[in-house]
């Protein structure tokens, strides 16, 4: 499993890669966002573990270019512990986020959950309940059968899948799937998520597509 650590702070990246490194990770290290991101692009990493403060560009301009073209998983280090900040981090991308200072134990056990949902990513293949969609192929299929999917309810499926188990509200499905901002009426996500119920869930006695009142919504097999 390889690790790009982006943190222009010398000692801090140098611990995190020894401790990382002793893990069992092979670590790379860049202390400049421009130099990162490029670094980014062109390897062939696992995780990302970036910094917001840095110099060259920030940690928000770096994921949103990122993002662009990548779905490794981004674990964000902030200093600065807003809920404004943490929202922006994983609006644009991020998905998960370490407020400075924390421990190595800590970050190891962020760095594990997010390489365990790894695999799923790099295939590209999403398997839940008797649902499989193969992202490349933009083919999705219940109980074996075929589903016809419009673009954006292709998108808003594979958000779903990519945080599968974890509640995603109106505003973050808003602005990954439409790219609409924090504010704008997000009627449009209730009704994309009823056809996309329509397709997926109607007429199987398992629904995979939940709403979690007042927070937004998931999808998760209720008998896993
Ligand atoms: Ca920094």
């Amino acid at each position: 499993m390889r690790i790009l650590i982006i943190e222009d702070e010398v000692k801090s990246s140098e611990y995190l890669k020894k401790g990382l490194t002793s893990s069992g990770y092979q670590v790379e290290v860049s202390h400049d966002g421009i130099d990162g991101l490029f670094i980014a692009q062109s390897g062939d990493f696992d995780l990302l573990i970036l910094d917001v403060m840095l110099p060259g560009i920030d940690g928000w301009s770096f994921i949103r270019r990122f993002r662009e073209r990548s779905q490794t998983p981004v674990l964000f280090l902030t200093a600065r512990d807003t809920v404004e900040d943490r929202v922006k981090g994983l609006e644009l991308g991020a998905d998960d986020y370490l407020i400075k200072p924390f421990s190595y134990a800590e970050l190891l056990a962020r760095v594990r959950t997010l390489l365990r949902r790894t695999p799923m990513r790099q295939h590209d293949i999403f398997a839940i309940g008797d649902l499989e969609v193969d992202i490349l192929k933009r083919r999705a299929l219940r109980g074996g059968r075929r589903i016809e999917l419009t673009n954006k309810e292709f998108a808003l499926l594979q958000l779903l899948l990519q945080h599968q188990g974890e509640v995603m509200s109106r505003s973050q499905i808003a602005s990954q799937v439409w790219d609409m901002n924090f504010d704008s009426d997000t009627n449009v996500v209730d009704v994309a998520i009823r056809r996309l119920r329509a397709k997926i869930d109607d007429g199987f006695s398992v629904k995979l597509i939940q709403t979690v009142r007042g927070m937004g919504y998931r999808i998760e097999d209720p008998l896993s």
